[in-house]
């Protein structure tokens, strides 16, 4: 059975105080809401070596031994701004799930690549690539973001038969690689200008499990508005 997750992105916002009272306002009101704080934590990266000399990177180990049940993998920010390859990924991806660390695995297209029609081979190609070498018992550790580049932060949304359409397919990738049952198990999150008001419809697709949330994230009130969607 998958698992409906809305995750929230900070990315580099709040201070110590600002984010602990932030967690504290979701949690108070997830537990208001839903009767039961069930509130996870995620890191937004980790490294791909496990100790060393590797200055200012902080390893899948170390994410762990905070608590944090989740990382964030293969962010558009991250792929963008950091260079991180699709073989990059794939070994952040195995030092997580050798950690004890669910994997957010975030992936989406362009604006030049949705327009000239190379979006599912782009997509497919980041999933493939980074993802497929794992058995079907840790894809059960995997949650799939579908993240369109264009619809992050721009407050473009993609419209919900988009993203059913994109979802779907990355269910019938998971199908013809790992089986029906590995697909229907899988978490798939739309991310990208989700907000109260057209998460409702988001989430009534039948391929859309949830959101990865980030500019709505940063206020409770936003963030719940989303979360009671469902
Ligand atoms: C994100 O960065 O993961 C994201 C979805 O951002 P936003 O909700 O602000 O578009």
């Amino acid at each position: 059975m998958r698992k409906n997750i809305v995750a929230g992105n900070w990315k580099m916002n709040t201070t110590v105080p600002e984010g602990v009272q932030l967690a504290k306002d979701v949690c108070a009101a997830v537990a208001a809401e839903i009767g039961d704080a069930n509130v996870g934590l995620a890191a937004q990266n980790c490294a791909d070596h496990t100790s060393g000399a590797y200055t200012g990177e902080v390893s899948a180990p170390m994410v762990a031994s905070t608590g944090a049940n989740y990382v964030i993998l293969g962010h558009s920010e991250r792929r963008g701004y950091y260079n991180e390859s699709y073989e990059m990924l794939k070994t952040k991806v195995d030092l997580a799930l050798e950690n004890g660390l669910k994997v957010i695995f975030c992936c989406g297209e362009s604006l030049e690549e949705r327009e000239n029609g190379s979006f599912k081979e782009v997509i497919g190609a980041e999933i493939r690539d980074s993802l497929f070498h794992l058995t079907a018992e840790q894809m059960a550790n995997i949650v799939i973001a579908y993240e369109p580049i264009w619809a992050i932060g721009t407050g473009k949304t993609a419209t919900s038969d988009q993203a059913q359409e994109i979802h779907a397919f990355i269910r019938g990738l998971l199908a013809d690689q790992y089986g029906a049952q590995v697909a229907d198990d899988m978490t798939i999150l739309y991310g990208g200008s989700c907000k109260p008001s057209n998460a409702p419809e988001l989430f009534a697709k039948p391929d859309i499990d949830g959101g990865l949330i980030g500019g709505a994230s940063l206020k409770a009130g936003d963030f719940m508005g989303i979360v009671t969607a469902f």
